[in-house]
């Protein structure tokens, strides 16, 4: 990646050590001014720091910033950005022998053209930052070196119809013509990637934690329904990761903040979590999309990642690992052990599909996979505390992050930690699982499976309760009648779906839909899709479920079977929306369109009201289904085209690649 320098000396040093080494900066208080119709951020910023070693520069990563003015201790500078390193030349030397708080200071502009996005939501502005792996210096002239703590202070001037949430604790908001400031206090050191802001329009609620957090839950003032279920046991999981992990949660607050089009599900600025809005949930899209995993895994970086930071991509796992773990130990406290062993053998699986094609990576490989950090490293954790035990475990952990809090760490000092707190040596298991990359698939398969837990009984078969680990599903391949027959039989929510997603469609009959389990009737909906007559009734009854997949897959299911009945389908399904994604009503719009003789005169405003969905006042994800329904049914029209076109340079390079795709096509 290229990078502009603030000023770049003479720098025979740096190419053998980190600036780290020589200068210390210490806080950062900057001023920002967002422009929300330019799309440029004006600021001031000045850093404190002290010099360690006798040096001759200083590095600031800024990549596009302008900068009209420096200022360093007593010394002011006007800058002519062209001459710059001649003016900077003049600086060198004399003042950067070791010494306590030097002061830095300058104002900048930048148009950020990544790490920062103005977006439309509906009429109104939506800004978000995304500092891992994008850079917060795009934005914020500051340190693309994780290595560098720092203390951030930001204060933020914008439109006063706008809410701002930053890190650390709001102190004060002053306000003048049509503008508000924002003051944002920090107490400690973070990396500058952590660093982060939204602006838009938000109603919050605040809960307090067991040790008296605040924690702050934001969301859009359209969605006071959806505030319960979105944020469900969100004090539950904080209470349970403070007391599990033993160290008190280390920043002011917590707060959690939904935005538009997010590069990812979520993210885990220093205590603020910015997060994809689509997992603004209602009751019924909880059952199959949720923030809950979100939620714990950015909490849990907020101790691992954030608190104790890795030294380098080496040592990636310490954090997408041990968050993959804690947020999997969270959703233990609340959904119990089977769902824990049911994911831990869904992470096995996609470590195994990655090892069959010969893309097994190992964990201290900076360039592994993200399967690799996130789910082998969480397996990592299990294993190692069941070698070594609560106790020890427990107790290492909550070493390790004392110890090197607010600083930077490596993988020996994690493990250092545990062989102290367990008294063991664990270089074989280091080989054996972070230095290899062979990825050991039996040692897995032997903690979740168990044959001697599935038992044969007078009525049929059953999970014998007393075995240990028996989360592995029944390979029902050639056993489909005792699979049928164990359905009925058991209550594993998750072994049940598992099962039926290995039957055949002649093998689900009226007896397989006895199950109230609303995943097992999905996985019903999934599998059923020639729905035989003397099934049609009872296939009809999933669009009564609780479940915007389960309504969504039967309403195509049975509009395709049954063309005599697909005005009574529609009608019964015609207000639901489904997910934020829109899911069920883009189907069902699409669907009232190619129906012969439904509702002729609407027609046309549904065409509308689809067509309207690919434009970008709505979330990717509602674009991508409406563009690919219009696109199935070859209706895309002039201003759909539009839309495609103008989604060809979306910021989502997921969703970006989509519309080039689907634009190549046209
Ligand atoms: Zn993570």
């Amino acid at each position: 990646m290229k990078r502009t320098f603030l000023f770049i000396f003479f720098c025979v040093n740096f190419l053998v050590a980190q600036q780290t080494d020589y200068l210390d900066f210490k806080t950062a208080k900057a001023t920002l001014y967002i422009d929300l119709e330019n799309k440029e951020i004006l600021g001031d910023i000045e850093y404190s720091f002290d010099v360690l070693k006798e040096t001759d520069s200083i590095k600031i990563d800024a990549p596009n910033a302008k900068f009209d003015y420096l200022r360093l201790n007593d010394a002011e500078y006007l800058l002519d950005l062209p001459n710059m390193p001649k003016f900077v030349g003049k600086i060198g030397g004399a003042n950067l022998k070791p010494s306590k708080n030097n002061i830095l200071s300058f104002k900048y502009k930048v148009k950020p053209n990544k790490a920062f996005y103005f977006l439309e939501k509906e009429e109104s502005h939506q800004v978000w930052t995304q500092g891992q792996g994008k850079y917060t210096s795009n934005w914020l002239p500051s340190f693309d070196d994780m290595n560098e703590k720092i203390e951030f202070d930001l204060s933020i001037i914008v439109d006063n119809k706008y809410k701002v949430i930053s890190n650390g604790k709001l102190t004060r908001v002053e306000k003048s013509k049509g503008y508000n400031r924002w003051y944002y206090n920090m107490n400690k050191p973070m990396s500058s990637y952590l660093v982060a802001l939204a602006i838009g329009k938000y109603d919050k609620k605040v809960e307090y934690s067991k040790s008296g957090v605040p924690l702050e839950m934001y969301y859009y003032p359209e969605d006071s329904l959806k505030f319960e279920p979105t944020y469900r046991y969100t004090k539950q999981m904080f209470d349970f990761l403070e007391e599990e992990i033993g160290v008190p949660y280390p920043w002011q607050n917590y707060k959690m903040v939904p935005v538009k089009d997010f590069l990812y599900a979520g993210m885990e600025n220093t205590s603020l979590n910015i997060y994809s809005d689509a997992f603004v949930v209602d009751s019924i899209a909880f059952v199959d999309k949720n923030f809950v995993n979100i939620n714990a895994h950015e909490l849990a970086h907020q101790w691992f990642g954030d608190l104790v930071t890795a030294t380098s991509g080496t040592h990636h796992w310490l954090q997408e690992g041990f968050a993959t773990y804690y947020a999997l130990l969270a959703e233990k406290d609340i959904f119990g052990e089977d769902y824990y062993y049911w994911r831990l053998y869904e992470y096995a699986q996609e470590l195994k599909a990655q090892d069959e094609a010969g893309q097994s990576t190992y964990l201290l490989d900076p360039k592994s996979s993200s399967t690799t950090f996130y789910k082998k490293g969480c397996w990592v954790l299990h294993m190692l505390r069941e070698r070594i035990g609560d106790t020890a475990f427990k107790k290492g952990v909550k070493k390790y992050l004392k110890k090197h809090q607010f600083k930077n760490v490596n993988t020996d000092d994690f493990i250092t930690e545990i062989e102290k707190a367990s008294s063991e040596d664990l270089s074989g298991f280091v080989n054996k699982w972070l230095v290899s990359s062979e990825l050991h698939y039996n040692d897995l398969k032997k903690r979740f499976f168990a044959h001697k837990a599935i038992v044969k009984t007078k009525n049929g078969i059953k999970i014998d309760s007393t075995a240990s680990r028996s989360y592995y599903p029944i390979n029902c391949e050639g056993h489909e009648q005792i699979c049928k027959v164990f359905l009925l039989d058991s209550n594993d929510s998750f072994r049940n779906a598992k099962i039926v997603e290995q039957l055949s469609e002649e093998h689900i009959s009226k007896s397989t839909f006895f199950t109230k389990d609303i995943k097992t009737r999905q996985a019903i909906a999934q599998t059923l899709t020639d729905i035989p007559s003397e099934l049609k009734t009872d296939y009809e009854s999933l669009l009564n479920d609780k479940s915007y997949i389960t309504i969504e897959i039967a309403l195509f299911n049975l509009w395709r079977n049954f063309p005599e009945d697909r005005a009574k389908y529609l009608n019964q399904t015609k207000t639901i929306i489904g997910f934020n994604d829109k899911n069920v009503r883009i189907l069902w719009l699409t669907l009232a369109l190619i129906t012969e003789d439904y509702e002729p005169d609407n027609k046309s405003k549904y065409f509308k009201e689809l067509t309207g969905y690919t434009s970008a006042q709505y979330g990717f994800e509602v674009r991508q289904n409406a563009f690919q329904y219009l696109d199935q049914i070859q209706a895309c029209n002039n201003s759909c085209k539009d839309n495609l076109k103008q989604a060809t340079t979306h910021h989502n390079w997921r969703f970006k690649q989509f519309a080039k795709s689907l634009f190549g096509k046209k």
